[in-house]
């Protein structure tokens, strides 16, 4: 941790006042003062002028399947913190599914500390798991400082995660409720999917048919009728279904406590431009048309939705063989979530403190993380400096994504993150690592 004062000046700090010119003066890995520009920097402290680039709170990404340990082919906590460096993310939370073992138990949870400490480049949390077995475990989870725990209703994809029968999602929700925890759930009614054809193949018009709506919209009014009978805190997660987005908003005006995400690929890809056999654009619920994801939108900037995070789900590129039905789900995004969504919300006349809300304050408050979100005193001095304005095209093989399959390869993004900044050091310059792993391991942090 940087012990002597550091100001960070720029002609746009992302604060949670609006977009400015300001020096941002950080002591001991904290922000202690948001000052005017011009003012003269306190004696002694190191200067950085950051000139146009914008300083804004460090993305905090609560949607991250690390894998590790278990499916390190896939990913692993050293590669994907340092995408998340690299793409601006200075905080993330993992998945409980796809590390073998997942985060169901206090001793899995240790299991995976234990990988995660020495490999950490950004700071890291967990999320844990609901399993119909393991509603005991639940406490000891919660206690242990996991920030929540999610569930599935339909198959997950990995047999040591199976989803939550409606007893089941009954009884984890009751005692989630019992904890004041938060409850969060993959979204799609197994009844409905049942009941949908199933083709397979390498159409992407079959698979979309295959994961219809209608199973998001009944998952979600489930959800809303669990949260508003049993109180428990209820969180979507990656939203498709711009159908379920009216209930959502009906609850929220109700003091229902549920809240949504969605993710970079929903907001900025569509049915309609996805090449037959690409299963690397295969995600479940999966990119749906270009009207839904002008409602997303909409939805984002009325308040409806309240974060946006990665749902970085990476595989091996064997797994992504070009037939919609066998391939793995999952769209690598870690990143480039940044530069993905501000080329799109630029275009829709969004501004960067759209962008830090929806992608650090947002996600920051969702996570409970009181140090994390925004430009402000008493905040930890996470920052990623863009230019909004330049431009790149992706290139799969120059990101640290272990794997090098991506739903983006070849698009041309504004917005270049320029450095990352942890706790007041800076970990990663112009995409590449500058600092050994100096990411923390975060425990959910007890009510005030
Ligand atoms: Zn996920």
């Amino acid at each position: 941790m940087s012990t002597g004062t550091l100001v960070l000046r720029s002609a746009r700090v992302v604060t949670p006042e609006g977009i400015r010119p300001a020096a941002v003066t950080v002591t001991g890995g904290t922000i202690t003062a948001v000052r005017p520009y011009e003012e003269a920097p306190p004696p002694g402290a190191a200067v950085t002028d950051l000139g146009d680039d914008a300083l804004l709170p460090g993305l905090v990404d609560t949607h991250v399947h690390v894998n590790d340990p278990g499916r390190t082919a896939w990913e692993g906590f050293r590669t994907a913190t340092r995408a998340a460096a690299a793409g601006g993310v200075t905080t993330l939370l993992d998945m409980p599914l796809n590390s073998i073992p997942p985060t169901t138990t206090v001793a899995h949870l240790r299991v995976k500390q234990g990988v995660a400490r020495p490999a950490a480049h950004v700071d890291v949390g967990f999320w844990g798991g609901a399993l119909p077995s393991n509603t005991a475990d639940l406490r000891p989870l919660h206690d242990a400082g996991v920030f929540g725990f999610k569930a599935f209703l339909s198959p997950s994809g990995v047999d040591e995660f199976p989803a939550l029968a409606p007893g089941d999602l009954e009884a984890a929700a009751a005692r989630i409720a019992e904890l004041d925890g938060l409850l969060i759930v993959h979204a799609e009614d197994p009844a409905r999917l049942e009941r949908a054809p199933q083709r397979g193949g390498p159409r992407y018009a079959d698979f979309l048919a295959s994961r219809p709506r209608a199973a998001e919209n009944e998952a979600v009014d489930r959800l809303v009728s669990v949260s508003r009978r049993l109180g428990t805190r209820v969180h979507i997660l990656h939203l498709s279904s711009s159908d379920a987005l009216p209930a959502i908003a009906a609850a929220k005006a109700d003091g229902v406590p549920v809240t949504a995400e969605t993710c970079p690929h929903f907001l900025t890809l569509t049915a309609e431009e996805v090449p037959d056999g690409a299963t690397e654009f295969k995600c479940c619920p999966p990119i749906r048309e270009a009207a839904n994801q002008d409602a997303l939108w909409a939805a984002l900037a009325d308040g409806t939705l309240d974060c946006v995070v990665s749902d970085h789900s990476p595989c091996t590129t064997d797994l992504k063989v070009p037939d919609f039905g066998a391939a793995w789900g999952g769209i690598s995004s870690l990143q480039l979530g940044l530069p993905a969504v501000w080329t799109a919300a630029r275009r829709r006349g969004h501004t960067l403190a759209d962008v830090a809300r929806w992608m650090s304050t947002g996600p920051a408050a969702l996570a409970g993380l009181r140090r994390k979100g925004a430009v402000e005193p008493g905040r930890d001095a996470d920052f990623t400096v863009l230019d909004p304005e330049a431009a790149f095209t992706v290139d799969p093989a120059a990101l640290h994504h272990r794997n090098h399959v991506t739903a983006y390869a070849g698009r041309t993004f504004r917005g270049v993150v320029r450095s990352t900044w942890l706790r007041g050091r800076r970990i990663a310059h112009d995409g590449a690592l500058t600092e050994p792993p100096a990411g923390l391991l975060l425990e959910r942090q007890r009510s005030a």
